[in-house]
């Protein structure tokens, strides 16, 4: 098969949601469509305790979660299917925001009995600021809701995205009675504890039990509104990420599920060109390329190993070959590469555009590295940086072992596990992190592989808005919003809340406050 032809095969695409609205039970079931479990409820460790069998980091095994995501891939109606997983809970860090740079689209699920969350924003932001296409499957329809209009109302007005519902609930809970599902033209007929059956539109006159009931009724004229006053349907529109189809249905019983699968197989995108310092890079370009945007250290402590996470753009990957990194211009042999399913590995021989493969790491790479072949060089477009929400100072326990300590935030923080901000004045260290699991997981790695103690000191949830480095005044500023450098020397304050941040723009309009979720460019 040609390598475009193998592009043309892949479908990348991340699970976003906020903890507890389905996307486990989603993974599940879709993992049960590729044949990869025999039986779901085994996809995390945490409820079932089938799965902790990986022996990453220490801290994982105590707490009983997966520090990074990991990817999984199956093969569903000759598609190549990667989903990469956005950890969510107390792991929310960092990691989760970069999963959503190597992905083609994105899945929303939410939980219609509470509507739009705080994760499901943050994350969105994301997608939204990198243009992903977004599709969303509104969860839980066995149970009792809110109304679909007001779900979509919602998704409007809070992540300000149009929507387009592909299929339309009748009824919910235990009235619940199936969907109309539009493009297709057929009702989703549910029978609770059974499978799904499929009626045509053009057959319901058959199913007087179905049409003379109110609900179906109701549902049918509020369809009738949608398809009056609703958005107009445009793929071109959600491939842009600007209009997000709509599912309704439920990842548990499962509900709508399978008709959800194949509309997003056929709509997602495959991998497309991917911007770089020689242009746009195409997926069925002849050499291999591909970014890093993730390296896990220590996931085997016997070994000691790190395994970096690459996205592969172009050509084709197989085991062994030699690559150029482009930043140093060092070539490398990629002999060991995994590819992860769930927690075990996997080695893997070949990959294409839209592929993640983990590569061991002799310590070589950094988050945002491009490797490449052959006569070209270039590098992929940098990461966004995105805004930490946790800052603490951050000081070496013991002053003799200072050396250790500087090595070892360098590392850490090259590495991309967490961010380093300096106070403007006094230069002293300032931890920046998206959760706070990345402090534990910091201090852990400075004590046991620098050897380095820490004492932090937190200086709590900050709003950070970077400002123009003319604009960098610290007598505008004082402890409560601090004033300080990110790596790249750029300004930011720290602000103390939104309310500090309100009210110093009201007072000094002409210093422009920039948020990195907005600014994509801002570097
Ligand atoms: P995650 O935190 O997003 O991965 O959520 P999970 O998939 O672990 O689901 C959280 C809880 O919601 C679990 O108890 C699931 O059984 C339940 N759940 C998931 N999907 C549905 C659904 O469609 N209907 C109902 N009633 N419960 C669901």
């Amino acid at each position: 098969m040609s390598t475009q032809e193998e592009v043309q095969k892949r479908k990348t695409f991340a699970i976003i949601s906020h903890p507890d609205a389905g996307k486990t039970t989603m993974t599940e079931k879709l993992l049960l469509y590729g044949n990869l479990i025999r039986s779901a409820g085994t996809v995390k460790g945490k409820k079932s305790g089938k799965f902790a069998t990986s022996d990453w980091m220490e801290i994982e095994k105590q707490r009983g979660i997966s520090v990074t995501s990991s990817v999984m891939n199956f093969q569903y109606e000759g598609f190549h299917i990667n989903i990469l997983d956005t950890p969510g809970h107390e792991d929310f860090s960092e990691d989760t925001y970069r999963t959503l740079t190597a992905v083609d689209s994105v899945v929303m699920i939410i939980d219609s009995t509470k509507g739009i969350e705080a994760q499901t924003i943050k994350l969105f932001k994301v997608c939204r600021m990198r243009g992903i296409p977004i599709f969303t499957f509104m969860n839980k329809l066995d149970r009792e809701g809110k109304e679909p209009l007001a779900l979509l109302e919602e998704l409007e007005e809070v992540l300000e995205i149009d929507t387009y519902p592909m299929n339309w609930p009748a009824g919910m809970g235990k009235g619940f009675l199936g969907i109309f599902d539009r493009e297709n033209e057929q009702f989703v007929q549910h029978h609770p504890g059974e499978e799904e059956s499929y009626i045509p539109y053009t057959e319901l006159e058959n199913h007087p039990e179905l049409t003379e009931n109110a609900t179906y009724q109701d549902a049918l004229n509020e369809l009738d509104l949608v398809a009056e006053a609703g958005n107009t349907y445009s793929e071109e529109a959600i491939s842009n990420g600007e209009l997000t189809p709509v599912f309704f249905g439920s990842a548990l019983s499962p509900f709508g599920v399978q008709t959800f699968f194949d509309s997003f197989i056929r709509l997602a995108p495959n991998p497309t060109p991917r911007k770089s310092t020689k242009g746009a890079v195409k997926p069925e370009e002849e050499n291999f390329s591909g970014f890093i945007f993730k390296i896990q250290a220590n996931m085997n402590p016997a070994h000691r190993d790190r395994i970096a996470f690459l996205r592969v753009c172009s050509g084709k990957f197989t085991r062994g070959m030699n690559v150029t990194l482009a930043r140093t211009g060092k070539e490398l042999k990629l002999a060991q590469s995994q590819q992860m399913i769930a927690s075990s590995r996997d080695t893997l021989e070949e990959a294409y555009a839209g592929d993640i493969i983990g590569i061991y790491d002799p310590n070589a790479y950094q988050i945002g590295d491009t490797l490449l072949t052959g006569k070209e060089k270039f590098e992929f477009d940098e990461l966004p940086q995105f805004p930490p929400e946790i800052f603490k100072k951050v000081m070496a326990k013991n002053a003799l072992k200072s050396k250790q300590f500087r090595k070892g935030i360098e590392q850490l923080v090259q590495e991309g596990a967490i961010q380093l901000f300096r106070d403007y004045l006094t230069d002293s260290f300032i931890l920046g992190a998206v959760g706070e699991l990345q402090y534990q997981v910091f201090t852990y790695r400075m004590e046991n592989e620098y050897n380095a103690e820490v004492t932090m000191e937190p200086i709590g949830e900050r709003v950070p808005r970077w400002l123009k480095p003319e604009q960098a005044d610290p007598s505008l500023f004082d402890s409560g919003n601090l004033l300080a450098r990110d790596r790249y020397d750029q300004p930011l304050v720290l602000f103390r809340n939104e309310f500090a941040k309100n009210w110093f723009k009201d007072k000094n309009p002409d210093v422009e406050l920039i948020d990195l979720f907005e600014t994509n460019d801002f570097q």
